[in-house]
């Protein structure tokens, strides 16, 4: 009886995933920019930035993060946000981030530096 619902939920999942990849194949999915509203101080809270060969941590400027970071070693805080500083050189490791952790938002770096300094500029932040 046990060995029986365990089996069915097994081909259930694989079922799911044979779907999912079929879809994938059939259809390559594609970054295409977007436009969204964001708290500046949001993103920034859970921000990694991307340079050529490490990430910075855009909460507490920790540096030489690695990309499959979570959370930041120093501040603990969740990383839902990545900018990456020269997108082009980065693509494949988009792509793997992307499949790996779904739920992650890639920021546009120049729009979160332009508006950080904006933001700093009018004296809201440091
Ligand atoms: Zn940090």
């Amino acid at each position: 009886m046990s060995y029986n619902s365990r089996r069915q939920e097994t081909s259930f999942l694989s079922l799911d995933t044979s779907t999912r990849d079929d879809i994938i194949s059939g259809m390559p999915e594609r970054f295409i920019r977007i436009y969204k509203k964001f708290y500046l101080d949001e993103v920034k809270t859970h921000l990694m930035t991307y340079g050529a060969l490490s990430g910075s941590c855009a909460n507490c400027k920790s540096l030489d993060l690695k990309i499959d970071m979570l959370n930041c070693p120093e501040c603990k805080t969740e990383f839902k946000y990545i900018a990456f500083q020269n997108i082009r050189d980065h693509m494949p490791k988009m792509l793997k981030i992307s499949h790996e952790r779904p739920q992650i938002i890639f920021v546009d770096y120049e729009d979160f530096k332009r508006i950080e300094g904006e933001e700093k500029a009018k004296g809201i932040l440091g």
